[in-house]
């Protein structure tokens, strides 16, 4: 074994790397808010909410001791013959929030999808009047499960299992920045396209809400959205939101399709849900699509499920900080203002490109030599140099990124802004 291999956990397989090439990682033994407390003596900012999940902030008291009573009480019960209080209260509280009557628990954000599709597709069978077409975005990511693998983007991710996906068809990204004069003719053609994919029987057209996370913090204008949603409402297909990334408040409305100004049918959620204490996924569906799976035939029913489905603990975190997101909403409304502040000093370096902003995510493309994409080196210099100084980030290939905790300070997310620069400069 290689010296390199030896700085490896002998039993750990971590996810996303190649442990052959990637920095062995460092060991955490507490979190404090944004910072994360090493073996080491200067703490690092979180600069990605570890994976976009963190909301509030590490080890926050209010959700951990709201965990703490919930599993002194209840830490689990089988959800298909009981219910609890938690549950409960977060379906009518989700209810309320997202328009959408009922809620499907799962496990993570890929089932939270996979649910969604599921649902969509079953639908238009129990209507007897089955339709195949999904419709989906390039550049889309919706988890790693293989249905969230089939609508996401066929890349080298999901390369040795492209034989086993099932066909979807898929629509360019309309992607915008700052300054950006072409984008309306770009959406037009996005359109026209639609219309025509349209024209086959369509079930569901799935996109993340205004951010593609994975596929490198890529926006797109809430108008393009609205088009893209009326056109499917005419041709009778469902529109299914993945809000996993972006719900409870990280584009800056506690939904992002609130700004869209859609209702979808289904809406996919988790990451931030539980203030990012817990893993726990929902989907979120309306009645009328709930009601075609009741009735006599078994055929109807929505036979899913996960064996921690409703769990409590989560539950309960997930009502924690909903509570503290309604306590505050401040903190996510003005988030923008925060990045835009430090973004309009920074976009002026000559290695920012494509510079843009939405709520709590704020992200520009480098201008460097070599491939773009993922596998771009220059991501890895200056994710090393950000370290080196206090800040964990973790480009998207040549795409750099913030999207804090929302109790990041100002003084923390100058250091954040300010160490990105000096990185940029020694590139
Ligand atoms: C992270 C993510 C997923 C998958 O969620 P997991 O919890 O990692 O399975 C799905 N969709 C979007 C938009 C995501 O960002």
């Amino acid at each position: 074994m290689s010296n390199h291999l030896k700085k490896w956990n002998p039993h750990l397989w971590p996810p996303f790397t190649q442990i052959s090439s990637a920095i062995p990682p460092q060991r955490v033994h507490s979190g404090d808010g944004a910072l994360l407390l090493l073996d080491r003596e200067t703490p690092l900012i979180d600069g990605i909410s570890s994976w976009w999940v963190t909301l509030h902030g590490h080890a926050n008291s209010y959700i951990s001791n709201a965990i703490a009573e919930q599993a002194n009480q209840l830490e689990q019960v089988i959800f298909a013959d009981f219910i609890h209080p938690q549950a409960e209260h977060l379906s009518n509280r989700l209810s309320t929030l997202t328009g959408l009557d009922r809620l499907f628990f799962s496990d993570n954000g890929s089932t939270a999808v996979e649910v969604a599709l599921k649902i969509a597709c079953q639908w238009w069978q129990n209507l007897n009047e089955p339709r195949y077409q999904l419709i989906a975005f390039e550049g889309a990511y919706h988890g790693d499960t293989f249905g969230a693998m089939a609508v996401g983007e066929r890349n080298l991710f999901n390369a040795p299992f492209e034989k086993m996906l099932f066909p979807v068809s898929r629509l360019p990204w309309p992607a915008t920045w700052w300054d950006d004069q072409e984008i309306e003719g770009r959406e037009r053609r996005v359109l026209k396209d639609l219309e025509k994919l349209l024209e086959t029987p369509t079930a569901a057209v799935i996109f993340e809400s205004l951010v593609q996370g994975a596929g490198g913090m890529s926006m797109v204008r809430p108008e393009f959205l609205q088009q893209v949603e009326k056109r499917a409402k005419q041709a009778g297909a469902l529109v299914i939101t993945d809000e996993v990334m972006t719900g409870f408040g990280r584009c800056g409305t506690l939904f992002a399709y609130e700004q869209i100004g859609i209702q979808p049918d289904l809406v996919a959620l988790s990451k931030g849900l539980t203030g990012g204490f817990l893993p726990m996924g929902v989907t979120m569906a309306r009645e009328e699509i709930f009601s075609a799976f009741i009735g006599e035939e078994a055929n109807l029913t929505f036979w899913h499920g996960h064996s921690f489905t409703g769990n409590p603990l989560g539950c309960a975190a997930a009502n924690a900080s909903l509570d503290l997101l309604e306590e505050s909403p401040d903190q996510y409304k003005q988030f923008e203002s925060r990045h835009k502040h430090y973004m309009e000093g920074l976009s002026k370096h000559s290695k920012v490109t494509k510079p843009r902003v939405k709520g709590t995510i704020a992200a520009f493309d480098m201008r460097v030599d070599g491939p773009e994409g993922y596998l771009n080196k220059a991501g890895q210099a200056i994710k090393s140099f950000a370290m080196k100084n206090g800040v964990f980030i973790r480009p998207l290939g040549n795409v750099v990124y913030l999207l804090p905790p929302l109790c990041i300070n100002d003084s923390q997310l100058e250091q954040c802004y300010s160490v990105i620069k000096e990185g940029l400069d020694r590139l």
